[in-house]
């Protein structure tokens, strides 16, 4: 179903008790200034995912974890499981952030595999895609993102594809400070509705929600989130701050 996200993606950053006390100044907000318009999701590192779980259980706040393995279960060490995720409760599990891609070498291959544990376990996947500045420079943006669309999703079945949420992060917006332009990112959004469009049909495109991630803040979300494709945000940075996270998730 469609809807209205602030999607929280605090990366490998806070300590315990820091994380705590970022999730406590979330909840005393979100008693002041209820959100209404949008689903709030944190996705903090797995670490915390159990006392955040506790943070949030009398809340609206939905929690997401920021990687999964592309391995069902067994003999690899340090990884995390989508059934280990949705037996905490999990709604939620980030795939194909960029950062994953460049550091860790995630192929679209892979991520397609992450996405099945996922909803083999009912867990939706919010599949991140998107194109670094060279790739833009060169005007090959639009099909360097359909390749990452058709690689890793376009294999589902309609039912199934219907559970992803898809974030556009232009790689050259993430972290830097410089965001895409409200245009960039509604050409963008709309290109990839239509190839949902082309693949599963009208209907389950203008049900997908897609948001928008990179240098995503308090003062230019409203102006992202205007747009009639753009549904919301995946949010780094300005995630970290408790009240700037709170308005982003006003901003609709
Ligand atoms: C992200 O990493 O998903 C992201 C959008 O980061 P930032 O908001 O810091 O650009």
């Amino acid at each position: 179903m469609r809807k209205k996200m602030a999607a929280a993606n605090w990366k490998m950053n806070k300590t315990f008790s820091e994380a705590e006390d970022l999730l406590t100044e979330i909840v005393d907000l979100l008693e002041k200034t209820k959100i209404e318009k949008s689903e709030m999701i944190i996705c903090p590192p797995f670490p915390y995912l159990e006392m955040a779980l506790d943070f949030v259980s009398e809340t609206d706040i939905c929690l997401g974890a920021q990687n999964v393995s592309e391995y069902e279960k067994g003999a690899y060490t340090g990884e995390v499981s989508a059934e280990m995720l949705a037996s905490m409760t999990l709604e939620y599990c980030i795939v194909g952030h960029s950062e994953r891609r460049s550091y860790f070498r995630e192929s679209n291959q892979q991520i397609a595999k992450k996405i099945e544990q996922l909803l083999k376990q009912s867990v939706s996947p919010i599949f991140c895609c998107g194109e670094p500045l060279e790739v833009r420079n060169e005007g090959k943006h639009f099909d360097l993102v359909k390749k990452q669309i058709e690689e890793s999703l376009f294999f589902l079945n309609p039912a199934d594809f219907s559970k992803i949420v898809i974030a556009y992060e232009p790689v050259w917006a993430i972290g830097t400070g410089v965001t895409a332009t409200s245009e960039q990112a509604q050409e963008m959004h709309a290109f990839i509705r239509s190839l949902i469009t082309g693949k599963y049909g009208a209907e389950i495109a203008d049900d997908t929600t897609i948001l928008y991630g990179g240098s995503c803040n308090a003062k230019n979300a409203k102006e992202l989130f205007a747009n009639p494709d753009v549904d919301g945000g995946l949010i780094g940075g300005a995630s970290l701050v408790a009240a700037d996270f709170v308005q982003i998730a006003n901003s609709f």
